[in-house]
């Protein structure tokens, strides 16, 4: 396959992101079309998205000096999303850029009229990343004081690079979304495992809950299994009701309560803590602060639209509480 790693470099990235960039290509309409229908839109916006470039980008703007590992297709739309990280101070170094190939891209209706949506996502290039493209950025792995992972991009290749990370003492954090089966190798390798509530669900599917448990003994229960898996802290994210955080500061567990905002537009907010918890972790925040910091930038997120235009700057964010 015709690829060729890019260019650029800078000073050590303290975070290094490895996973996806897509395109997302957004239609608005009055309503969805019905299958075989073509309607009239009345806006369109072409942004940069995925799981790997959002938390990039978030971790970028909180202040870490950031790099991603990733693959980007440049058949078409691939110039514009490396060009666009670069614009938010992401190392692109070690993108491989694949000429042969379409780039993530997700298409997505929206109704104007009651906000529905619908949602084709295509992994293209991301789904070619490989343990070489990882070994690629190996000096930057270990360079690094955070290593962020999620699951857009194939698991062998995030777990290449926590192996190099964990060999070089440095701090692992996986984002399990979107939720899948994962080898006990994987999370043996994770510092961090952080998850949402429907996927510590899915991930922790075994464990027995009564029929009534309120989202708190649902997490706690969760993250409880999760732990045994290997990983030395487990947080589950709960939306507006804040996150459970268990792990060695806090054998017992501890509720992390969310800011009250009016919420707008709360899509990309776990993307928006994963990278705020790296950029704290890499500070050398103890655990509950270093998630209160990506909560506190969650919680900017949401109150504005958008995914990437949404996250905040360092500059933006109050001040943690002691
Ligand atoms: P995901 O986007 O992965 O589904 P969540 O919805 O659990 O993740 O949100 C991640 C974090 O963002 C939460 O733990 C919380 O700190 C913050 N957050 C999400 N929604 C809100 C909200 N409505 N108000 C305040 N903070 C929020």
């Amino acid at each position: 396959m015709a690829a060729s790693a890019g260019s650029g470099t800078g000073a050590p990235a303290t975070v290094v992101v490895v996973g996806s960039v897509n395109m997302d290509l957004v239609a608005h309409a009055a309503r969805l079309p019905a299958p075989g229908e073509t309607l009239i839109g009345d806006a369109f916006a072409g942004t940069p998205g995925g799981k790997g470039g959002n938390q990039a980008v978030a971790a970028s703007r909180l202040g870490a000096e950031v790099a991603l590992i990733g693959r980007v297709g440049m058949r078409q739309h691939g110039q514009d999303l490396l060009k666009a990280l670069e614009a938010e101070r992401v190392h692109t170094q070690a993108i491989r850029r694949d000429d042969q190939t379409w780039p993530g891209v997700a298409v997505i209706m929206v109704a104007s009229e009651g906000g529905e949506n619908a949602i084709v996502v295509v992994p293209g290039s991301n789904a070619d990343l490989d343990t070489q493209d990882v070994e690629q950025g190996a000096a930057l792995l270990r360079q690094a004081r955070v290593v962020v992972g999620q699951l857009e991009v194939p698991v062998p290749a995030i777990q290449r690079a926590f192996e190099i990370a964990r060999q070089a003492g440095v701090v692992t954090v996986l984002n399990a979304a979107p939720a899948q089966a994962l080898p006990a190798a994987l999370l043996a390798l994770s510092d961090w495992l952080v998850v949402n509530e429907t996927e510590a669900l899915q991930l922790a599917s075994t464990v027995e809950l009564p029929g009534d448990a309120d989202e708190i003994t649902i997490a706690r229960a969760a993250a409880a299994h999760l732990r045994t898996l290997g990983p030395r802290h487990v947080l589950v994210t709960l939306g507006g009701a804040g996150a459970w955080l268990l792990g060695e500061a806090h054998p017992e567990g501890l509720h992390l309560c969310a800011s009250r905002v009016d919420a707008v537009d709360t899509v990309g907010a776990g993307d928006t803590l994963v990278g705020g918890l790296a950029v704290g972790l890499a500070e050398g925040l103890a655990p509950a602060r270093a998630v209160a910091l990506g909560q506190s930038a969650a919680a900017l997120s949401v109150s504005r639209s958008g995914v990437q235009q949404a996250m905040p700057h360092r500059s933006e964010l109050p001040d943690l509480p002691d």
